[in-house]
């Protein structure tokens, strides 16, 4: 194809019943997903070890790179289930959280699944059921039970979540049940493991040694939704230089720090995420109407494509391709505006981190990208060892597409998620980066653009398969 083609911004969608049949997840990956992620919350792992040959078959089939993501809960707390589903809250009311309540008998003892007496404190906000009725914690009852006061009429349902805005999970946000996941997807191929809720950039380097203490190859992506997270730029550029990738889980942190906020912290995480070349991903309701509708809002296209001219890697689908009539549909339209849009404008660029190990990385990319974007290349080509180099290149958002190559199939995967990469594995060799090149246009995934006689590629590489080998540029017509 044109190269004109590849849209630059990835779509990650998420997993659930509207896509379980084979036959969707085969269209999912040839209508242009790029990335598949698992939520953990639900499911077991029978369903999940299907899912992940069914996804990597087709993927091989249409002969790209696919991500897959583990999407751990975290401390993600509910209700209970409520005696027949319902419980009316007036302004005033009283309502014990306890955990040791095993059964609700319409009264206003409500059995949680999680034990807040540990965590909460007296004067703090208890929002249940996604924020839709507030309580203030008036009293620690027990060990295992709280006592709140609603601050507004409403009414709740079973297992309907709760968020705790202001109070401090002080580093213990890795549950049992996160645990045996991590333990089940180390030796599963996952190349990305999201971890929800966290506060600071501790939590992400407690999973890191847990997921290295299980062998896991896979790379983490911190999942910004709680308010500690975005309570000052240091926390948010910590949090970044700690992970591989973020993601903006814009649903609870709208309920957690309020939903006026999200437009300024999607901002200025990525350009963080620029700035450190991380992985930058843009979630929750990017195309909400798109569950009943088969055709999006303006201002859900709107909502996209200021994504895209941010410069995210990726945007994700939740509820669109998880419970949706129109998963499929939904694909499509998001990758109409993302060809659009970046067919149409330019993504700005931001100042880079040039100190330490990023020095490097920077005079290349900065380099390759200025000399690609000059002589009106049509394609660059990186051999990458690590994905560094790739990265790096990708984080100057070039309005070029690229192809990576790379001699681990882990790095192929984590790549498929970056901003204009198409990652191919291929044994390392000399001239490897140029053979696959020419590879790819002989099976026609390039095509020469019209008016002219050859592709023009720049090529990026190194002398040896080492990480931070990169010292070569090459400009070649093929
Ligand atoms: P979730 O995360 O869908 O796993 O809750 C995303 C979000 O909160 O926006
Ligand atoms: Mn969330």
């Amino acid at each position: 194809m044109s190269t004109k083609l590849f849209k630059r911004t990835k779509i990650l969608a998420t997993v659930g019943p509207s896509v379980f049949a084979e036959e969707k997840l085969k269209e999912m990956v040839y209508a242009g997903v790029n990335g598949f992620r698992l939520n953990f919350s639900h499911g077991t792992y029978d369903e999940r070890d299907q899912q992940i040959a069914t996804i990597r078959r087709y993927a091989a089939e249409r002969g790209k790179s696919v991500a897959i993501v583990q999407d751990l809960q975290g401390p993600k707390i509910r209700l209970g289930d409520l005696k027949d589903n319902h419980l009316d809250v007036k302004t005033g009311d009283e309502l014990t959280l306890d955990y040791a309540c095993k059964e609700h008998d319409g009264g206003k003892i409500l059995p949680v699944q999680y034990n807040l007496a540990e965590k909460v404190k007296v004067g703090e906000p208890v929002l249940l059921f996604d924020g839709k009725v507030e309580g203030i914690t008036t009293e620690i009852v027990s060990p295992t039970a709280i006592k709140i006061k609603a601050q507004n009429d409403g009414f709740l349902m079973s297992r309907k979540g709760i968020n705790l805005p202001d109070t401090d999970m002080g580093g213990d946000i890795i549950t049992e049940k996160d645990l045996a996941d991590i333990e089940f997807g180390a030796s599963r191929d996952f190349d990305y493991v999201a971890m929800s809720f966290i506060q600071s950039a501790d939590d992400i380097d407690k999973l890191r040694q847990i997921l290295v203490s299980h062998g896991s190859t896979a790379q983490i992506i911190a999942k910004i939704e709680t308010k500690k997270a975005v309570e000052n730029d240091e926390t948010m550029e910590a949090i970044v230089k700690a992970t591989d990738g973020i993601m903006v889980a814009r649903g609870d942190l709208a309920y957690e720090a309020g939903a006026e906020i999200v437009p300024i912290v999607q901002r200025k995480l990525i350009a963080l995420c620029r700035q450190y070349s991380k992985l930058c991903i843009v979630a929750t309701q990017m195309l909400g109407s798109m569950v009943d509708n088969p055709r999006p809002t303006r201002a859900e296209v709107s909502d996209v494509a200021t994504a895209v001219l941010l410069g995210t890697d990726a945007v994700m689908l939740s509820d669109e391709t998880a419970n949706g009539k129109y998963p499929i549909e939904a694909v499509k339209e998001m990758k109409k505006v993302i060809l659009y849009t970046q067919d149409n404008s330019r993504i700005l660029p931001i100042e880079k981190e040039t100190t330490g190990n990023y020095k490097n990385y920077d005079a290349i990319s900065r380099a390759v990208v200025r000399l690609a974007e000059q002589i009106d290349a049509d394609l660059i080509v990186t051999a990458t060892k690590s994905g560094a180099t790739a990265e790096a290149i990708a984080a100057q958002r070039p309005n070029i597409p690229m192809v990576s190559i790379t001699s681990n199939p882990r790095v192929a995967g984590q790549l498929a998620l970056t901003y204009a990469n198409s990652a191919y594995v291929r044994e390392y060799g000399d001239n490897y980066a140029v053979d696959a090149a020419q590879e790819l246009k002989a099976s026609g995934y390039l095509k020469v653009p019209e008016g002219k006689d050859s592709l023009t590629v720049v090529v990026v590489s190194g002398l040896r398969d080492e990480e931070g080998g990169t010292n070569q540029i090459q400009i070649r017509k093929i």
